[in-house]
């Protein structure tokens, strides 16, 4: 009889084989999970994780919440799909719920299969509604793996084969720990803000179709802008007659506390927002809000066909409805002060770790060989990966060099839960050399 331990080689073993090696798995050893339960996931060989990176920030209400569980399995013995040329009534029940909790005058929803179409979409609506197609977009950032993603996107490491659109500009990133810039956090953000308008006026036409960015740069490395940098940038590109389109892929759905979405802690009504991830817990959903005149300035036809299907609107449809009654923007700033907490206290014994940061559930250590030349340090990164994961603790890594930690875990988790996984992760952290 096949032992967990062979079905672990054995996964491993067909991986190598037959995934092409684009996508690649983190630890030397790659995990094999098998099953998954709130915090926790099970690998192939029986040992239990405390999940703090809840797959990219997607099982955001834990794995296998009961009530999605539930929702999808009778959705699937129901009815699976119809595509966009039918109505059906999970997808309405779904687009209703998010307009609910969407800033502002953002009412009407586009779905599609993931955060890269979202975004395209978004792009798409504000070079229409404009006509207009200069695009600004900040250096750090991520958004998606299609032609358009990569261009936007702005770390060379995710974009290999370079840019695609000419009309696409980068503005430099609001990141204060690694600005050459210097100055109190409102001048930063004073400083940030005006280079966007110095790449309107110096890089495009002088006519932006929008401004494009992730409330918080994820993928960056949980770059979180200063106060006042949003509401300066968005008079900015309103001045100058454009959109401003918000990425809430990974900061979205109540992650850095108090509110719904990361924008709103900058008090700035989006144009556009762009979300995918956490929004159907694990279901594949990209979710493109906007109001209705820009709604209604679509051209042309278009479709998804799997965009808004029975099963992943059941799942989103479901998810919303955990999160809505369980508070997760309350919970996220709560437990989110406790992981803070932990977090800095954690950098107080550890030198290399040169910069704590995020909002909500959403924090990351940023690691250097030394505080003072705040050389990055992606070996200190790659062995406390490694590290956490011997201790039964899953994190993430991030930013430009991949010397980042992104600590994420799942909204409902419990705050014995959270002292485990500092527990864990400082043990970890004791570790590394
Ligand atoms: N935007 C942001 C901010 C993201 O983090 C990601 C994915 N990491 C995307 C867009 C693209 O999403 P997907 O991988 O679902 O296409």
């Amino acid at each position: 009889m096949a032992t967990r331990t062979d079905t672990a080689a054995a996964v491993r073993e067909s991986w190598n084989q037959h995934i092409i090696p684009a996508a690649m798995p983190y630890y030397k050893d790659p995990l094999v999970l098998v099953e998954g339960s709130g915090s926790f996931v099970t690998d192939a060989d029986g040992r239990e994780y405390l999940d703090f990176f809840c797959g990219i920030l997607t099982t955001a209400v834990g794995h296998c919440h009961p009530d999605v569980v539930e929702r999808v399995r009778d959705q699937v013995g129901r009815l699976g799909h119809v595509s966009t040329l039918y109505l059906n009534e999970p997808q309405v029940s779904a687009a209703r719920r998010l307009a609910g909790i969407a800033p502002g005058r953002l009412q009407k929803t586009f779905f599609t299969n993931s955060g890269t179409e979202a975004v395209e979409t978004a792009i798409m609506l504000a070079r229409m509604f404009t006509g207009r197609d200069q695009i600004i977009a900040l250096r750090y950032g991520y958004s998606g793996r299609s032609a358009l993603g990569t261009t936007l996107t702005a770390m060379s490491g995710w974009t290999p084969l370079g840019s695609s659109a000419s009309w696409v500009k980068h503005a430099i990133a609001p990141y204060s720990y690694r600005s050459s810039l210097v100055g109190s956090p409102t001048e930063l953000a004073e400083l940030f803000a005006k280079d966007v308008e110095e790449v309107i006026l110096t890089m495009t036409n002088g006519r932006p179709a929008a401004f494009f960015a992730e409330t918080i740069l994820g993928a960056g490395g949980y770059i979180v802008p200063p106060p006042g940098y949003f509401q300066r940038v968005a008079e900015i590109i309103r001045k100058h007659g454009g959109l401003f389109i918000a990425d809430e892929v990974q900061a979205g759905f109540g992650r850095t506390g108090e509110k719904w979405f990361g924008i709103e802690h900058w008090g700035v009504e989006p144009d556009i927002m762009v979300m995918a991830k956490a929004i159907a817990s694990g279901f594949p959903v990209g979710a493109t809000i906007t109001r209705d005149e820009i709604a209604a300035s679509w051209k042309g036809k278009t479709i998804s066909t799997f965009g808004g299907n029975p099963i992943s609107m059941a799942a989103m449809d479901a998810t919303l409805e955990v999160m809505e009654r369980e508070d997760v923007p309350g919970r996220s700033a709560s437990l989110g002060r406790a992981l803070r907490a932990g977090l800095e206290a954690l950098a107080g014994r550890h030198p290399w770790i040169g910069e704590v940061r995020g909002m909500g559930l959403m924090q990351a250590l940023e690691l250097v060989e030394d505080p003072r030349t705040r050389e990055p340090s992606p070996a200190k990164a790659a062995a406390l990966l490694e590290a956490a994961r011997e201790e039964g603790l899953l994190i993430g890594t991030g930013g430009l060099f991949g010397h980042v930690i992104r600590i994420a875990p799942q909204m409902l988790l419990s705050e014995s839960e959270l002292e485990e996984g500092l527990a864990r992760l400082s043990r970890a952290a004791g570790k590394v050399k």
